[in-house]
């Protein structure tokens, strides 16, 4: 106990060897660290309302790295403490490096301001860990006050982002109007920001009528948060162009969440769904290495099937018996 109070301690100094420890024990499977890791998240204080926690979502190639790596020294030329969970690039899909052999976020990674962290996938298409939200949370502790959750933004990985951000940030390409159809719509309906990357060179054009047509599309549906219409803007991530007016926009959305009561709420549900949710898993890796327990369950629900068809048959009789009298 008393080294996950020295390394409580340490995280709040903003050792980074700590807070990287304590992430690998949060992301661990493994009984034992479970154990400490529960005891040092219990240790955790209140996670504070003022930081700042952004998805962001896109295809692969779309620009996620170069946006964030721009928008980051942003956020860091504010005095802010940033840090950035961002996807593996040894995807569990190819089981190899995509892009490993590229620098991702290589000028932020120099910051003392910045913490990058790549959240292993862990069989999860999106790249949103088991345990991303604690990780979250220490780095909260950490004194980080801005937050980048990078995804792929498919599946789970989206409601999973969704479930763990304050403000979720789309990325799509110039062009991209087939984007509408299909997976990418699901993410659209929910994106707070929609950015369409790449305006610049022979795409800037393009990326122009992608906005239109993008800004046409959103019309016909709500938005997310009430009161608030989803900008779409156009930028560049390679030439840094309109990466403080897609910061304005954070900036105003948080603003009015935080007017409307919206982010306060949107927390504390947060959090209530992801105790249930882990309370699930732990019962499911616990049933996972007890077989007696599984086949014991298993016994109970084929014995109250029974009982429930027989009642079921019971009163279809009485149905029919009703009938016949009648
Ligand atoms: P990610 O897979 O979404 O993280 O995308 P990356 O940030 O790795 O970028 C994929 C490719 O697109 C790289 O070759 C980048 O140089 C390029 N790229 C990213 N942003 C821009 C941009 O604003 N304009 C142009 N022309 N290329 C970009």
């Amino acid at each position: 106990m008393d080294s996950i109070i020295d390394l409580l301690s340490q995280i709040q100094k903003g050792d980074r060897k700590a807070i990287a420890k304590a992430i690998t024990l949060v992301e661990s499977t493994k009984p034992e660290d479970q154990v400490l890791a529960d005891k040092l998240l219990g240790l955790l204080p209140e996670s504070k309302k003022i930081s700042l926690r952004i998805g962001i979502s896109g295809p692969p190639g779309v620009g996620k790295s170069t946006f964030i790596e721009t928008i980051g020294q942003t956020i860091i030329s504010q005095n802010e403490h940033l840090a950035i969970l961002a996807v593996d690039p040894s995807s569990s899909i190819t089981g190899g490096s995509i892009l490993g052999d590229k620098t991702r976020m290589d000028s932020l990674s120099k910051s003392d301001q910045t913490f990058i962290r790549p959240s292993p996938s862990g069989g999860n298409l999106g790249g949103v860990g088991h345990a991303t939200k604690d990780s979250i949370r220490i780095l909260e502790a950490a004194g980080y006050r801005v937050i980048l959750i990078e995804t792929l933004g498919v599946g789970q990985a989206e409601i999973d982002v969704l479930d763990m951000t304050d403000i979720y940030l789309v990325l799509l390409s110039p062009g991209g109007g087939d984007e509408l159809q299909g997976i990418k719509r699901g993410i659209i309906e929910v994106a707070d920001i929609l950015i369409v990357n790449k305006a610049d060179g022979n795409l800037e054009a393009t990326a122009r009528s992608t906005v239109l047509d993008y800004k046409n599309a959103l019309k016909l549906q709500k938005a997310r948060h009430q009161d608030w219409s989803v900008p779409v803007l156009s930028i560049s991530a390679l030439e840094s162009k309109g990466i403080d007016e897609v910061w304005n926009e954070i900036m105003k959305l948080k603003d009015h969440l935080h007017e409307l009561k919206i982010f306060d709420e949107n927390r504390s549900f947060q959090d209530e769904k992801w105790v249930k949710r882990k309370k699930k898993n732990q019962i499911l890796s616990l049933l996972d290495s007890k077989d007696e327990i599984l086949d014991e369950i298993e016994r109970n629900i084929i014995e109250s099937d029974k009982q429930l068809l027989k009642k079921f048959s019971l009163w279809i009789k009485s149905i029919f018996n009703f009938k016949k009298s009648s």
